[in-house]
């Protein structure tokens, strides 16, 4: 793996694809400094051999160009603060204010440039687009894990410009050896724990996951489509009827392969979408019309803590419920806790996707668990086996 420190950046200009899409919220500021925390190590490296460093990154998914709560600048002032220094903007990622802000930096400086998707050519790889980033730099760096699955133009198309001059930045690399490990060299029990809203982006990674793994535990918004897939009553929980075969697929499979598949028995079930709305315990399988799950029971939550105290490779992605509401965030807590137990007895623990990340977080487990990835979508994709596009251009000759 072509590593940074294979490099003395000294003099030299390294463009840096980052991963700085965080979440701000309406004053702008940021609620949770994961994914900058992850990139400092590799600018300060840059910066501490005597090179320059200039960041790209997107932020959200703005529509049509420039919208103000997707600014990057916002980030200036953590970046400024973690740095110790004064980070300079450029407020278009491509043209003439980029280019010459660039030609004006020296050694130990630092440039940002403004989102990467405020272009339409950035997720459409352009190639002239790509270019244009390549010519601010004499070398590129990626170190944005959470978007190596897609083939845009900073996080792939650029790299051809540097046939020579490309690197995985320590976010990468990190990565791709701790998920190795879990890929290639997981201890057994092997226990996968996948939650969160989106059923449609996590089910095709089931399937991959069950040649896996030894116990698969489901929880979160996906659940309810297992669980109508499996006959059970669901009520006004989030469904997607579409992939109801899918679901129902899904089991026989885990059953074939001998993987124990675990869905939560017992659901915390609300009137409305909402922290102070009535609130009772019921059988999965048994919701009333009328009422939605937010949140996984008392009884998933202790069988869920047996299999996952009892397993020496964990994999954790998406919460068990809708953990940003007080009263539904009992799940989410109690598998947190027990994958820290089970770290704290020698299992290794991976935790990956936003949500899961930031309610490691909110817990204070962070320290207690083996890695927390900062890439979801890219993480799961490599665990399906796939090669992400960001991590191919540099690997190619
Ligand atoms: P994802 O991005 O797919 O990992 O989904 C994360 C989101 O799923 C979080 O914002 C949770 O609030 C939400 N979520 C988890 N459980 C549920 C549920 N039972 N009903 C609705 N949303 C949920």
């Amino acid at each position: 793996m072509k590593t940074i420190d294979d490099l003395n950046f000294k003099g030299l200009r390294a463009i840096v694809r980052v991963d700085f899409n965080v979440p701000l919220n309406d004053k702008y500021e940021i609620t949770d400094e994961t994914r900058i925390n992850a990139a400092i190590p590799t600018i300060k490296k840059i910066l501490n051999d005597g090179g320059m460093v200039i960041l790209m990154s997107h932020l959200g998914r703005p529509k049509n160009g420039p919208e103000e709560k997707y600014s990057l600048k916002h980030l200036l002032p953590a970046l400024n603060r973690k740095l110790g220094l004064e980070v300079k903007f450029a407020s278009d990622c491509i043209g003439e204010i980029p280019r010459k802000l660039s030609a004006g930096l020296k050694n130990g400086e630092v440039l940002l440039l403004e989102n990467l998707r405020f272009h339409k050519e950035e997720t459409k790889g352009d190639e002239d687009f790509a270019q244009e980033l390549a010519s601010l730099a004499d070398v590129y760096v990626n170190d944005a894990f959470g978007t190596a699955h897609r083939a845009h133009a900073s996080t792939a198309v650029i790299a051809k410009f540097f046939p020579k001059d490309k690197y995985f930045g320590y976010v990468m690399a990190n990565e791709l050896t701790h998920i190795n490990k879990v890929l290639k060299e997981a201890e057994s029990p092997f226990t996968a724990i996948l939650g969160g809203a989106k059923v449609s982006g996590k089910i095709e990674i089931i399937k991959n996951l069950l040649d896996k793994v030894d116990n698969l535990i489901i929880g979160g918004g996906m659940m309810f489509t297992f669980i109508k897939a499996l006959g059970g009553n669901v009520g006004n929980s989030l469904i997607e009827d579409d992939l109801l075969e899918t679901a129902r697929q899904a089991v026989e499979d885990a059953k074939s392969k001998g993987v124990n598949l675990y869905l939560p028995v017992d659901t915390v079930i609300a009137n409305q979408f909402d922290n102070d709305a009535h609130r009772k315990t019921c059988d999965s399988r048994d919701i009333p019309e009328g009422w939605m799950g937010l949140d996984i029971g008392e009884k998933s939550c202790s069988q869920f803590a047996g299999v996952i105290k009892q397993s020496k490779t964990i994999l954790w992605n998406g919460p068990m419920g809708v953990f940003e509401m007080e009263n539904f965030s009992h799940g989410t807590r109690a598998v947190a806790e027990a994958v820290a137990e089970a770290t704290d007895n020698g299992a290794f623990s991976l935790i990956g996707g936003g949500d899961s990340v930031a309610a490691i977080n909110k817990y204070n487990l962070a320290g207690r668990v083996s890695y927390v990835s900062t890439g979801g979508g890219a993480m799961l994709e490599f665990i399906e086996g796939k090669e992400l596009p960001g991590v191919k251009a540099i690997e190619e000759e």
